[in-house]
This record gives structure tokens, C-alpha cells and sequence, in this order.
């Protein structure tokens, strides 16, 4: 999207919104698909906890996607979205029996995480198929809060435990149809991932009857000007050959399949923000916007980076300045910023907003979370309505108290 398309909406809505871009993200699932063209049988699971706007999990439906879900709500979501329960996935980590109890009822996949579970689940549904999530142990990406191949991390049974899982399966003959990992985001390292996918061709050859492959997601999006990204065309050109291999050393040929979340979703979104105050102090210029934490928390929880630009002056003379929040601790989107000069009344645009912040969002401060419009078609359409006082009391029980008559 332009900047004076996005200067528009600003305008026109005046608050701080969400806006995402349709086009963008049909034009990285077409970039995908074509990466990995060469596989007979690929599938592309969007990773709905990324962003679960209804019209986005529509729109992505609508791409020919399947959803990749981590909770029972984003299963019932999806299923409203249009996605049949054979198109869905649920990957969870560590949820009850009773909430993959309640998921495999809807016909849904199921992927498991840990030996319990998978015992349990067995011994009751052996004939369920399930997929097993497995850990390689695979470092990916420098950043420990969303790398979760590693041998710390508490997601997936560890390669170290398959004699394990190969018991479990016996004992209850349930039916494994599916292996999965999940390394976590910022793969840039092509050969760590190709590394990894052939520990999982490894543990594939201890299951016969399997459909597909998963190998979750982690593609590294460019965040900065000048960022590098996952080369999802020389991946997609590597793995699609050894995947093949290795279906014909298998004897089958299997689905392959990628939960993208972020690749799909978060170049598309922009935050836009009117700025309430210029304030400068004797070390820098703040620029107090109209948000905080409360609507992106990414730059608070994981000093993630998203690049800030003033739509309203994009011509104008570039200074410094740190932009901060209105909550009232420490809020910080990003510091000594180069940025046009900013006026009070002007409009910032966050980039890569797509993913990961509004559905990180909260009513902290009790403010309100932001509406979200679709840019489709060059018309901008509202996906959500900015909340208002009611839902914030609205589940909220309110006790009324006598009052304590005094003692004379
Ligand atoms: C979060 C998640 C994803 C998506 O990760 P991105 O980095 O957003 O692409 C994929 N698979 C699983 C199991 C996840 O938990």
C-alpha cells in the first residue's frame, strides 16, 4: 500500500487502526506455492494465532489455504470461517486431553506434543489418526523467546525419546499419520533447516503409514530497510527435490506440508497512529502517540523492531526521535528513530504489523483495542469495530454494596 492510501484511512478513521492488506498477503501464498511447485502434493496452513480476523481467516480460506490452530477457539473460528475440519490442524502444546478430546471430535487433525498425552489419547481413540510433533533439537534463529526447536525448549518429544513413541504406538495400535516440527521463526540459515528436515526423513522411516510431513514455519520476514529475509525461493527449490527423494524411498507419495504465520500476514499489516504530543527533553525528542502496548506489544515483549514512518510528512526533513506509548510504564516502540519531522496531529504508520499484534493486543489501561480494516479490491473495508465502554464492562459482574449504617 502507498503512503497517501494509508494517509487516507488515517484521515477518513482518525483513531488508531489496524490495516491489512489482501493483496499482499495473496501475493506471498502465491510466492510459497510457487517455491515449493515442484511437490506434487503441497499443502499451506496459515498459522491462524498470527492474526484471527474473521474476514482474514476468510480471505486466506478463500486462497485455497488450509489453518493451522493452537486452541479450541481457533478451531470454532476457522471452522466459522468456511474451512471444513479436514483442512484444519490443531498443534497444540501442553492443552488438556479433554480440549483434543473436544477437537478430534470435530474431525479435526490433531498433532501431539508430548509422550502423556499421546499415550492417553491412544489407549481412548486408537483409531484417530494422529500427527506427533517432533523436537530436533535444532537451534534456529538467535532469539530464544521464539526459537523452539532447541534441546531447552518445551515444545514437541525429542528425537532422543522416538524407542518411546514406537511403544506407545504399539501398545495401543493407534495410527500415527503425520510428523510435524516446528523450529520457531527467523530460519535464515538454509542448511540448519535442511539440516533438520532430514532428521525428520530419519524419524518418518520409523512410521508406515504416513500421509504427510510437516515442517512447521519460522521464515524470516525482512523487518528493517535492508533486512535479510529466509530465501524461500533457493528453500523451496532444495527441499521440494529431497522431499521427493525421499517420498520414492518412502514408497509413497506424501503431503507436504508449511504453517506459515508471519510470512503470510505480517508485511501486509500496518499500525497507524495519530501522534498526541512532541515533547523534548534535554536528551531527545519523544513523539507520545495515541496507542501503546495495550495495541502492539511485540517491541515491549521481544525489543522486536518495527520500522515507524510519518505518512502525514513523508517529504519532510528527517530528526530523531523516540516514540512512546501512553501507558503508564515503560513504553517504548522504538528509540532514536529517524524519522520526517513530526507535528502533533500527524499520523505514524508501523510496519509489519500483521502479525502478532493485534492479536497480542489488550484492554490494559482499560483503553480500548483498535477497529482493523482490509484494503481489498483498493477500497478499505472494516473487519472490526474499535471496542467502546460496554465490552469493556460488559462481562464484568457488578456487586452493589449497602451502606455500613453507622453505630451511634
Ligand atoms: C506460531 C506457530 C507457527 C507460525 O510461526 P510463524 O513464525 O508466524 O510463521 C507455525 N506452527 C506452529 C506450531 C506455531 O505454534
Amino acid at each position: 500500500m502507498t503512503d497517501s492510501q494509508l494517509q487516507a484511512i488515517a484521515q477518513h478513521h482518525g483513531r488508531s487502526v489496524y490495516v491489512y492488506d489482501a493483496e499482499k498477503i495473496e501475493s506471498q501464498y502465491n510466492r510459497l506455492t510457487q517455491a515449493f511447485g515442484a511437490v506434487p502434493n503441497l499443502r499451506l496452513n496459515y498459522a491462524a494465532k498470527a492474526l484471527t480476523n474473521i474476514s482474514i481467516l476468510k480471505w486466506i480460506h478463500h486462497l485455497g489455504c488450509g489453518l493451522d490452530t493452537v486452541s479450541l477457539q481457533e478451531v470454532d473460528l476457522g471452522l466459522k470461517a468456511g474451512f471444513e475440519p479436514q483442512q484444519i490442524m490443531f498443534t497444540p502444546n501442553g492443552v488438556s486431553l479433554k480440549e483434543i478430546e473436544a477437537v478430534a471430535q470435530k474431525g479435526v487433525q490433531i498433532n501431539i506434543d508430548n509422550l502423556s498425552i499421546l499415550e492417553q489419547f491412544g489407549s481412548r481413540y486408537p483409531n484417530i489418526p494422529v500427527c506427533i510433533r517432533i523436537n530436533p533439537h535444532v537451534m534456529a534463529g538467535g532469539n530464544t523467546n521464539i526459537s523452539v526447536g532447541h534441546i531447552d525448549s518445551k515444545f514437541g518429544i525429542s528425537i532422543h525419546q522416538i524407542p518411546h513413541i514406537l511403544r506407545i504406538v504399539e501398545n495401543t495400535a493407534m495410527h500415527i499419520n503425520g510428523i510435524h516440527m516446528h523450529t520457531g521463526s527467523d530460519i535464515l540459515d538454509i542448511e540448519v533447516f535442511l539440516h533438520a528436515a532430514e532428521i525428520l526423513f530419519e524419524t518418518a522411516k520409523q512410521f508406515d503409514r504416513l500421509d504427510f510431513i510437516d515442517f512447521g514455519s519460522g521464515f524470516k520476514v525482512p523487518y528493517k530497510p535492508g533486512d535479510i529475509e529466509t530465501d524461500i525461493e533457493e528453500l523451496g527449490e532444495k527441499l521440494s527435490a529431497r522431499f521427493n527423494q525421499f517420498c520414492q524411498e518412502y514408497g509413497r507419495e506424501l503431503q507436504l506440508i508449511f504453517e506459515p504465520g508471519k510470512f503470510l500476514v505480517s508485511q501486509a499489516g500496518y499500525f497507524l497512529t495519530p501522534v498526541n504530543v512532541v515533547k523534548q527533553t534535554t536528551s531527545t525528542v519523544f513523539a507520545h502517540v495515541d496507542s501503546g502496548f495495550n495495541h502492539l506489544m511485540r517491541p515491549m515483549l521481544y525489543g522486536a523492531y518495527h520500522h515507524i514512518e510519518n505518512i502525514s510528512n513523508p517529504e519532510g526533513k528527517k530528526r530523531f526521535y523516540t516514540v512512546v506509548g501512553y501507558i503508564c510504564e515503560t513504553d517504548t516502540f522504538g528509540s532514536n528513530r529517524q524519522i520526517s519531522e513530526i507535528k502533533e496531529g500527524d499520523f505514524l504508520a508501523f510496519h509489519n504489523a500483521g502479525a502478532y499484534c493485534f492479536s497480542m493486543a489488550s484492554n490494559y489501561n482499560s483503553r480500548y483495542r483498535p477497529a482493523e480494516i482490509l484494503w481489498h479490491n483498493n477500497k478499505a473495508h472494516l473487519i472490526r469495530k474499535e471496542e467502546s465502554f460496554e465490552d469493556l464492562v460488559q462481562n464484568q459482574v457488578e456487586l452493589e454494596f449497602n451502606t455500613v449504617e453507622e453505630v451511634s
